[in-house]
């Protein structure tokens, strides 16, 4: 979402006339995107704008937007006097006012709706890989989760204006889309006539534009996988047989206090599904180790899922307390050695299973999507349909930016392979 955020908010500025640079000392005006998803992306925050005010010239604008100056707020000019503007994640559409006032100071953390997309000029080009997002905010409420307090309630675009903004990708280079939302299955929007559109529409409505070769979403919340987006699977070939379905626990208590009500047996049942539907489908996962109350044997419930559903890729990190979320001032906090040492060995199963993912795919081919040279120049970087990347020797056909690549080997990180026909 942060890079789809920055994207727009590096197109409203060039549509004004900027042009971005690497030099911070040569800079007009300097935005931080920021998370707050963990501890640790916060802090960083202030030590970064610390370093931004050094170096930067004196009559640059500089300021914060997304979630750490939603969280933070009018705190923000507090810890940083120097800095001009603190907009949150559905605010940075104000950011003219400031160019247009600069001697002010600007504070918008209001959490506005979807003013942003339509008040946001579209850029003029599309990266091959778009992010258009289709709802922002969430109504599920995980104990752990700052992104209700950041982000807010869930809020679904129109159907109509998600599919203008798939057209408009497509028309300016995009070859896959990827939905996006906090809960982007939970989508649901319904028209003034009373229509119902669910993310199984848009992922319709979608694979019928002929310059849209893939298609993907995330994230995913489990209990909104409904049969019609699981049906997707097995009708919309454009659709990626890949999904990022993030358990987060493999113990049911653990679940239960995260208040994430689903059952183990329910979430897997859904996988049966998703696998009836698409028999290659592979999964990924987030995972939390660590939660308050986190007993060895429900980490052993942890692992014990990652062995049983073989996430291919995953995202594992250590609890990390965030404020105004309940699981922040719950007991039994867990020691710092104890969450590091379970992080390290989840990540070990994990990076095994995916290692042995990996090995599986070689002297298979797969349709993969171009991203561009590598450092050297003298290799090409795919993406396969699982996300993995893929470096190929060679010279891609003529403009083709997708190609049948063989793999011909495979790391625990990435794959190797060879055009098909060469
Ligand atoms: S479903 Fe995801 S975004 Fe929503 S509260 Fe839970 S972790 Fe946060």
């Amino acid at each position: 979402m942060n890079v789809y955020d920055s994207w727009r908010i590096a197109a409203m500025l060039d549509a004004r006339g900027y042009k971005s640079t690497n030099d911070v000392a040569d800079a007009d005006i300097i935005i931080l995107n920021t998370c707050s998803v963990r501890e640790k992306a916060t802090n960083k925050v202030f030590s970064a704008l610390g370093r931004i005010r050094d170096a930067k010239k004196p009559s640059a604008l500089f300021g914060i937007v997304g979630c750490v100056a939603r969280e933070a707020g009018a705190d923000a000019f507090r810890r940083m006097p120097e800095l001009n503007f603190v907009l949150g994640p559905q605010s940075y559409h104000k950011l003219p006012d400031i160019l247009e006032n600069p001697d002010a100071r600007l504070l918008n953390i209001d959490l506005g709706g979807l003013e942003k997309f339509d008040e946001m000029p579209q850029p003029a080009t599309s990266p091959t890989v778009c992010y258009v997002p289709i709802q922002e905010g969430c109504n599920h409420c995980c104990t752990y989760c700052i992104v209700p307090y950041t982000r807010g309630r869930e809020i679904s675009r129109s159907f109509d204006d998600v599919i203008r903004d798939t057209k408009y990708a497509a028309k300016n280079g995009a070859i896959e889309i990827c939905f996006l939302g906090q809960n982007v299955n939970g989508y649901k929007y319904t028209d003034k006539n009373g229509n119902e559109f669910r993310l199984s529409d848009l992922i319709r409505q979608t694979a019928k534009i002929p310059e849209i070769k893939r298609i993907r979403f995330t994230s995913s919340y489990p209990t909104e996988m409904t049969d019609d987006l699981i049906e997707m699977f097995a009708t919309e070939p454009k659709l990626l047989p890949f999904l990022n379905m993030p358990v987060q626990s493999g113990s049911p208590d653990v679940l239960k206090r995260m208040n994430r009500p689903y059952s183990l047996d329910g979430y897997l049942e859904i996988i049966n599904k998703l696998r009836v539907a698409r028999p290659d489908i592979q999964i990924s996962s987030d995972f939390i180790v660590g939660f308050p109350g986190e007993s060895d044997s429900d980490f052993e419930q942890t692992l014990d899922i990652a062995r049983r559903v073989r996430y291919i890729n995953s995202y594992s990190f250590k609890y990390s307390p965030r404020p105004h979320t309940a699981a922040a001032i719950m007991p039994n906090q867990i020691p710092e050695n104890v969450k590091k040492e379970r992080l390290a060995i989840l990540d070990s199963l994990l990076n095994e299973i995916q290692h042995e993912f990996n090995n599986s795919c070689v002297g298979k081919t797969m349709q993969c999507l171009y991203e561009g040279s590598d450092k050297t120049g003298k290799h090409l970087i795919y993406r396969t349909p699982y996300m993995q990347q893929c470096v190929v020797r060679g010279t891609p056909p003529d403009g083709e930016k997708i190609s049948t690549i063989k793999i011909t080997a495979a790391s625990k990180a990435s794959l190797r392979g060879e055009f098909a026909n060469d």
